[in-house]
């Protein structure tokens, strides 16, 4: 296998570190780190051609996520270093918690899937994706923050509790904790940040406590992880079990640094689980790969694939009420919200969305989008897009699914002038029914699809919606 330069390490984390040595006025050197065996001097030597000042790499071959956070934070306590930037690891094992990690180790502030970054009057200013769109964060001046890099503004990626309506990722994880309780003999218990009213919906698919946190003004990875702590202690939880996307990873890393617990990152499913060990199934290197595996502690932290796991519809549950628990703690951090904007997404959330209508650079323009709406909206589904399309505006950034983009697992897949390419393919051949429109009968995604239909889609999308309307009403 040959290696290459994670393209958010060298586009985005070191490309920003040059464009703030040339702007602050103090010194800056980069300094270049890397845990890994000699395989890798050829890219540190890339790094280096491209402007890193000083490199440090620590001979080891891991692909443990906390054997590495502990060498980089190490290494930057030594050196005393004032920012710790890197990639969001989208495709590599560790599936982006080495970060986090490292902020706990440090037990410094992580700001996750920076849009934005400036350092002003000695503490550095974030913007980082957020739940249905962005937050901005101010560290406490003189203090050192992990950062890791997002492209253009990424759609929310944190299947919580914090608004009204109830998501199917979240009765998706609750009913995966419920059947481990139950197979473990174990109690099943739910923490929900923010506004809750749905006990008996999530009593009735096997929650037992629900712990409900309703202070979230300080809405961040320090103070979720920390709250998540205290919980799992006081509970003598063994398994925690976070959603896999980007808030959730970012707590994840830092929740299983303070337990002490393994941290298994994008698991798919659960082979065999007993309190001393997990057999689990996960995807790796953007889905090409499947990995089995064994966890050996008793402690452990996952992060869960939406749509891997169907949501009970044992009704055995109905008669019992979960026992539901207010939780207002407050602890200091080091970070300040200064901004929270939610409003970025006003329709179905894509990561966990059931139904996803994607179009492709064959559709022309954006001016033809207004069909796949359309259609979306009829069938109830989200709506996303190759990245080729996202790259030339006619989309938003957080619609683009693929190897660089969002990895979905929808139930219905439909792709509309879309090639299908190995990129592409990579965040949607996890969906369960793949249906491909393409006017080419060679195009690849035809090789993916349960369902083809070749001709234009300006005939067949058109056809397709006076059909859906006519069977609606
Ligand atoms: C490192 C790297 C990472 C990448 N990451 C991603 C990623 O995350 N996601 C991603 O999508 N791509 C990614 N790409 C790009 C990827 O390789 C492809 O170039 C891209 O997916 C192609 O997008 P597309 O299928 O929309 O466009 P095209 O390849 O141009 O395909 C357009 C399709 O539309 C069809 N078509 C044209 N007109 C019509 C019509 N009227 N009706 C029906 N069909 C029609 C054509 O037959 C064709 O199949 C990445 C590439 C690299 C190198």
């Amino acid at each position: 296998m040959s290696f290459i330069v994670n393209p958010y390490d060298e586009w985005y984390a070191l490309t920003k570190s040059l464009i703030l040595k040339e702007t602050l006025s103090e010194p800056v050197e980069i300094v270049l780190l890397c845990v890994g065996d000699a395989n890798v001097e050829p890219l540190i030597r890339k790094a280096l051609s491209i402007g890193g000042d000083r490199a440090i790499r620590v001979n080891a071959e891991s692909h443990d996520s906390k054997f590495i956070a502990f060498q980089i934070s190490e290494i930057a306590k030594a050196e005393k270093y004032n920012l710790i930037i890197g990639g969001k690891e989208t495709i590599s094992y560790n599936g982006g918690l080495v970060l986090s990690m490292v902020a706990e180790f440090m037990e410094a502030p992580f700001f996750n899937e920076i849009t934005k970054l400036e350092f002003k009057d000695t503490a550095w200013i974030g913007q980082v994706n957020a739940e249905g769109g962005y937050q901005v964060l101010k560290a406490k001046p003189n203090t050192p923050v992990i950062a890791s890099c997002a492209k253009g503004l990424a759609e929310q990626r944190f299947a919580s509790l914090k608004e009204k309506k109830v998501r199917y990722s979240e009765l998706e994880i609750v009913s995966v904790g419920s059947a481990l309780a139950k197979q473990l003999n174990r109690t099943s218990i739910m923490v929900v940040f923010g506004e809750f009213s749905h006990e008996l919906e999530f009593t009735r698919i096997g929650a037992q406590k629900i712990y409900h946190i309703t202070n979230t003004q300080r809405y961040d990875n320090a103070f979720v992880s920390k709250v998540l702590n205290e919980i799992a202690i006081t509970e003598e939880a063994d398994i925690c079990i976070l959603p896999h996307n980007s808030f959730g990873k970012s707590v994840s890393g830092r929740l299983s640094v303070k337990l002490n617990a393994a941290c298994v990152s994008g698991v798919t499913a659960f082979e065999e689980v007993s309190t001393q060990s997990s057999k689990l199934k996960k995807n790796v290197f953007s889905g090409k790969a499947l990995a089995h595996v064994l966890v050996t502690t008793q402690k452990q932290v996952w992060t869960w694939v939406a749509n891997s796991f169907p949501v009970s519809s044992d009704s055995s549950n109905q008669e019992n009420t979960a026992q539901l628990i207010p939780y207002n703690v407050d602890f200091p951090t080091d970070i300040d919200i200064l901004e929270t904007n939610n409003n970025l997404t006003t329709t179905i959330s894509l990561p966990s969305a059931e139904k996803v209508v994607s179009g492709g650079r064959g559709l022309g323009g954006p001016e033809h989008w207004e069909m796949i709406e359309e259609l979306a909206m009829l069938l109830g589904a989200a709506t996303a897009c190759s990245r080729p399309v996202s790259d030339s505006g006619w989309r938003p950034h957080h619609e683009h699914v693929g190897q660089t983009g969002l990895t979905i697992r929808p139930n219905l897949y439909i792709a509309v002038a879309i090639s299908g390419s190995t990129q592409h393919l990579a965040g949607v051949n996890g969906s369960k029914l793949i249906v491909v429109i393409n006017s080419d009968p060679e195009a690849p995604f035809f090789h993916s699809a349960d369902y083809g239909i070749v001709g234009d889609a300006f005939v067949i999308i058109p056809k397709l919606i006076e059909l859906i309307r006519k069977h609606q009403s």
